[in-house]
């Protein structure tokens, strides 16, 4: 089958191919609850550029070369002995993780942190004609949901909703919730908050295209990240901050920023990464602030996301390029020249 390899790493994003387009062998049935999905997108991720530059190279054992793609949707190909629920043909979208339902977290419904392999990430994903998965990962999709044009929600939308989910439990009517990066997750994000809660929402972003899809899915205001965005929030939530900031950015100056807008006793949600948190301890204590950290989401949440796109109510921009033009999607995510999310097609 063709794939996307990852061959080496390029810690400075420097190369023009950053995967290689091959011929490698298809996936195998090795074990009664797998499954075996015929890929119809794969989203492109923020992820994916964070592993070419090695920042996963010490948190996951994974020896290269390995397929990227971790946000994937296709149709089922192959089932193992023990699978029941699913049959060859049936449209599905895959749970990032491959859990280990045995455990105590799995039970809990904590997918995240109950072990198991995280396809694309520490196993051969989804930039590929067949990925190897588990029922246990696969939702079915409705009939009026193409796979390719819901792919991204299976890490993308579905870690957008996760936080919209915690976040929306303690937004009332009346306050406000800021939307740090209103592109990829952010725009997902904010349509699940509409869809979750009344809170005012307030996008943040320093792309225009990025405001125009914030404006599009839902956000009451738009602020241009030009160095006043602090300022700028204040001035719409009355001096006070917002009881929900949630950071899609997660580097550089958002970080400091999204503390500052963050209102006393508030909450502080980190979803984008690579940057450093860094504030003393007595700020903390004086404003009681609550940061907190955010790891895709759990099979319930894919489920409910799925019902939500099934109604309309949360709507993923995407823009689709070949399998083959990898590197070309890869490059444009970059250089933020995709509007919402890119999804490979093989
Ligand atoms: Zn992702």
């Amino acid at each position: 089958m063709k794939a996307a390899v990852l061959n080496s790493y390029d810690t400075t994003l420097g190369r023009s191919d950053f995967v290689v387009v091959a011929e490698v062998p298809e996936p195998k049935i090795k074990a009664p609850s797998d499954v075996i999905v015929r890929i119809g997108g794969a989203g492109v991720c923020r992820t994916d550029l964070h592993i070419i530059e090695g920042l996963w190279r010490d948190r996951v054992s994974v020896t290269l070369p390995y397929i990227l793609g971790h946000e994937n949707a296709g149709w089922v190909e192959e089932v193992g002995s023990g699978v029941t629920a699913l049959k060859r043909g049936d449209a599905v979208i895959c749970h990032p993780l491959l859990s280990n339902g045995a455990t105590l977290a799995a039970r809990r419904g904590n997918d995240m942190h109950a072990g198991g392999a995280f396809p694309g990430i520490d196993a051969n994903g989804g930039y590929a004609e067949l990925l190897a998965t588990t029922e246990r990962a696969l939702v079915k999709l409705p009939q009026t949901l193409a796979p390719k044009d819901v792919a991204p929600h299976a890490d993308a939308g579905l870690t957008a909703y996760h936080v919209a989910k915690k976040a929306s439990r303690h937004l009332l009517p009346g306050e406000y919730a800021v939307v740090i990066g209103a592109g990829g997750l952010g725009h997902i994000g904010i349509q699940a908050l509409r869809a979750l809660c009344a809170a005012t929402i307030i996008a943040v972003d320093r792309s225009p295209t990025a405001l125009a899809l914030a404006r599009e899915s839902g956000a009451e205001h738009l602020v241009t990240a030009d160095g006043n965005e602090v300022a700028a929030v204040l001035d719409l939530t009355h001096g006070n901050g917002a009881e929900a900031v949630i950071d899609f950015v997660g580097e550089g100056s958002a970080i400091a920023h999204g503390l500052a807008m963050t209102r006393n006793a508030g909450f502080y949600y980190v979803v984008g990464y690579g940057g450093k948190i860094e504030l003393p301890t007595m700020d903390l204590i004086v404003s009681e602030k609550t940061i907190v950290g955010n790891l895709v989401g759990t099979y319930p949440d894919l489920v409910e996301l799925i019902a939500l796109a099934e109604r309309g109510r949360v709507r993923l921009a995407t823009r689709e390029y070949p399998l083959s033009q990898a590197n070309t999607a890869l490059h444009d995510l970059k250089d933020g020249k995709v509007k919402g999310r890119a999804v490979l097609i093989p």
